[in-house]
């Protein structure tokens, strides 16, 4: 087992540590192909909790639960564990109230940490259980999709769904640490790996041109599992991400531009009930259609939106979507929590790379153009690689 080291980009086995920068303090993401072996040290030495509360989902816990556990225990510290169903419906308040009654009944002090393993609903439905348990104890995120790699797990935003609307309920509350693992990818559904594709195309399309090109050109070898090349990709998305947040932590400035594509997308997300599309699939939707309005507006560069949709569409990703009525759209979009004191504020892109939060774009135009697009679209889901 390696240590983790205190000043950043130490190796084992290719492990790179990132720190990231919050108010509270900054705090590690080691990045990395067997980077689980840092799980040890991390919750031993002098930081060792009173007793560890591993959260995970049933699909996750029944690939990687036993190692994990295993890693925990030997740290010397004693676990006891909670195992959600696994999708999106378990970031409710019964599973919330599940978490902390398990953990009170496990004993846990206010020197306990709960170990998040799994998806985005595990990292966001542990840390607010974490933030609420005994008014704060601390947590580690152990992201298993790609998606909580490159985004969910990074931040400090936790939370659960309403019936009202997903995400209502929340806390910033970060993580002690983040333990990005890439072996575990190796379980992960086809379909769920490229919906965290397309959060890694998002990263890239917002704020680095290179990672874009890098993206592009090597996209057979990511797709065929180059756990090197992945690393790379991952790290750099957990960088841009945290200097993103860094800089904003509660959003009220910068950090929205982690939000391109997301208008339309929470829009196709609801009006679908949350039942059709997954949340990267949508995203993917999303940027392609802030590019095109961005670009019939005259503010996005010509030729960004057929570039943004060859990329995606490379990584098997829709690019558009049918079947949806735009009234049902553009309602789910007007209730979405983001939106602005003056109506909803696009996050559009000058160029590849470059990303700008507009709220002055006039509401007849994003109307027009959302017609055209929802009558143009294919189905949007795809079953490549
Ligand atoms: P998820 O947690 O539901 O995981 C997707 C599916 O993949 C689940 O069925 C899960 O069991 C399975 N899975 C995950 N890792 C696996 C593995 N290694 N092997 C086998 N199966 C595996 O969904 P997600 O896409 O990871 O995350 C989506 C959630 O993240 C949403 O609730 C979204 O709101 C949230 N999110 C939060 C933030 C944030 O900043 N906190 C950012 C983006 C998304």
């Amino acid at each position: 087992m390696s240590k983790p080291s205190a000043n950043g980009d130490a190796t084992s086995r290719g492990v790179v540590e990132i720190r990231i920068r919050a108010p509270g303090g900054a705090y590690p993401a080691f990045v990395g192909s067997g980077a689980l072996a840092q799980l040890p040290a991390l919750l031993g030495g002098a930081r060792r909790p009173s007793s560890v509360l591993l959260v995970s989902d049933r699909r996750v816990f029944r690939a990687h639960g036993a190692r994990v556990e295993a890693l925990i225990e030997a740290s010397g510290v004693r676990s006891q564990r909670v195992v959600l169903p696994a999708g999106e419906s378990s970031k409710c308040f019964a599973q919330f109230e599940r978490i902390l009654r398990a953990a009170v009944r496990a004993g846990c002090d206010r020197h306990a940490l709960l170990v998040a393993l799994g998806g985005g609903v595990v990292g966001d439905i542990t840390g607010y259980a974490a933030a609420s348990l005994l008014r704060g104890v601390e947590f580690v995120q152990v992201p298993t999709s790609l998606l909580a790699m490159v985004d969910a797990s990074v931040g400090g935003k936790t939370g659960i769904n309403l019936p009202e609307g997903k995400n209502l309920v929340g806390a910033f509350w970060q993580p002690r640490a983040v333990v990005i693992d890439l072996d575990v990818l190796a379980t992960l559904p086809a379909r769920e790996s490229r919906s965290g594709w397309a959060e890694i195309i998002k990263t890239a399309a917002i704020r680095d041109a290179r990672l874009l090109a890098r993206i592009e050109s090597q996209r057979d070898a990511l797709i065929g599992g180059d756990l090197e090349l992945l690393a790379g990709v991952v790290a750099r998305c957990v960088r841009i991400k945290a200097d993103v947040v860094a800089a904003d932590e509660k959003e009220s400035g910068l950090r929205m531009i982690l939000n391109f594509g997301h208008t339309l997308a929470h829009g196709i997300e609801a009006a679908q009930g949350y039942d059709g599309l997954l949340h990267g699939e949508a995203v993917a939707i999303g940027m392609v259609f802030a590019a095109r309005l961005g670009e019939s507006l005259g503010c996005t560069a010509a030729g960004t939106a057929a570039r943004l949709e060859r990329t995606l569409d490379d990584f098997g990703l829709p690019t558009a979507v049918r079947g949806l009525s735009f009234a049902r759209v553009w309602g789910a979009m007007g209730r979405d929590k983001k939106r602005g004191p003056c109506g909803l504020r696009w996050v559009l892109l000058a160029r590849a790379a470059k990303a700008m939060i507009r709220s002055d774009v006039p509401e007849a135009a994003v109307r027009r153009e959302l017609r055209g697009f929802l009558a143009t679209g294919v189905d949007g889901r795809k079953d490549r690689w």
